[in-house]
């Protein structure tokens, strides 16, 4: 975990500034918050590292995600097509805007292809939603192309791409808007947190008002601005707000060791491990590198390496990243009764039949990279690595 791994003045120095003023709320109170504006500083910060227009801080990832759909205007009965292979965030704040998620395949990318997107379009479809899993891009050429086509909105959940460019484009501004998260275990952290942003000014108004009930944020006097829209609570606090300042500064210089020790890592494999096959980067360059990620022949042999190997991660049975888990999706147990559960055209969860994607994930082990590791230290872990897939496979 990147972030956590450099914890230290810089976030105690940031924190002590809100705690000393007392300010913990991100708007007005001009006079009594010693100028300290943290979450506004994080927005500044984050525009000037991903070159996005607007920026606008939110208590996580998920309301990220629910504020870029709110701005793209994704609603009641609008299909809007899903990866099989994510953290389950999107595809709550999907139903949960009374839209209907349509699964299709993920390819080799880890991401949706541009094939199966296409494959999946039906007269009823409003948006892609596409994940850039694992710290690094999708096939944006490929998938924008569809996009374009069809007439369909993209919007991009890159909760796990901070840091990841395509062609030199920061992932999250191809489409409509983005959404990254600062939760505990991505690559910059602030506890909790989310930023969603665009190039579109309207769409960051509708973001902003819709993260705060609808406030307009004009004037300064709360009590008596307007509310152009309805919306709901997603604010980002200023004490998480410290902690993400400081870490957006932090940011660069953790991918770029991630990048140098993942690159040490993969190089090892890739000369001693002849029996897998690497995920494959539309873009290698723009990589954050927060994963390793490749393939056994087989989801026997992963299944395997992933009981007798340290240090690597299975997706595929693990609760939270893969479809097949997902039985609370599939049986749509929802608190309360959402437009899905009566929409005559739905997927049948329970017998979707996704084969290139169980496959792949099947076979797929990942390794979080470690900013930190020493050169030392990643050979040592290598060693150990290559020996124990040996004997997976002996
Ligand atoms: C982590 C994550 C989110 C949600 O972020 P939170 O800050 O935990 O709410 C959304 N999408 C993806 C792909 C994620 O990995």
């Amino acid at each position: 975990m990147p972030g956590t791994e450099y914890f230290g003045d810089e976030e105690r120095k940031e924190v002590m500034d809100v705690l000393e003023s007392g300010m913990l709320f991100r708007y007005n109170h001009d006079d009594q918050r010693n100028d300290h504006w943290k979450a506004r500083e994080f927005e500044e910060l984050f525009q000037n590292y991903t070159g996005a227009k607007h920026a606008h801080a939110v208590s996580s990832g998920s309301a990220a995600v629910a504020c870029m759909m709110a701005a793209a205007g994704i609603g009641h009965g609008d299909e809007v097509i899903c990866t099989p292979f994510t953290f389950i965030a999107p595809i709550e704040a999907v139903l949960f805007a009374g839209a209907i998620p349509v699964f299709t395949e993920v390819d080799e990318t880890l991401n949706l292809s541009a094939a199966s997107i296409e494959a999946a379009i039906t007269p009823r479809t409003k948006a892609v939603l596409l994940v850039h899993m694992c710290g690094a891009a999708a096939d944006l050429d490929g998938i924008k192309a569809v996009c374009d086509k069809h007439n369909i909105k993209l919007l991009e959940d890159a909760g796990q791409a901070l840091g990841a460019f395509y062609k030199g484009k920061h992932v999250g501004l191809f489409g409509e808007a983005g959404a990254v998260s600062f939760d505990f275990f991505k690559i910059t952290t602030a506890g909790e947190g989310g930023v969603c942003f665009t190039n579109d000014t309207d769409k960051y108004e509708i973001m902003g008002q819709f993260s705060d009930h609808g406030h307009s944020h004009v004037g300064d006097n709360r009590g008596m601005e307007p509310h152009p829209i309805m919306g709901f609570n997603y604010r980002l606090g200023e004490l998480n707000a410290a902690v993400a300042v400081a870490q957006m500064r932090k940011l660069e210089m953790i991918r770029e060791q991630n990048k140098k020790n993942k690159a040490i890592l993969k190089e090892r494999l890739r000369k001693e491990v002849p029996f897998i096959t690497f995920r494959c980067l539309p873009d290698e360059e723009g990589d954050s590198a927060t994963f390793l990620n490749f393939f056994m022949e087989t989801p026997e042999l992963a299944l395997k390496a992933s009981k007798e190997v340290q240090g690597v991660a299975y997706w595929y049975t693990n609760m939270y990243h893969f479809i097949n888990q997902w039985d609370h999706l599939k049986a749509l147990k929802s608190p309360y009764k959402l437009a899905i559960h009566d929409y005559e055209h739905r997927q049948d969860w329970n017998t979707i039949e996704l084969p290139k994607s169980q496959n792949i994930i099947g076979r797929l082990l990942s390794i979080g990279i470690r900013a930190t590791w020493t050169e030392e230290e990643i050979n040592a872990f290598a060693d150990q690595l290559i020996s124990q897939l040996k004997k997976v496979v002996a």
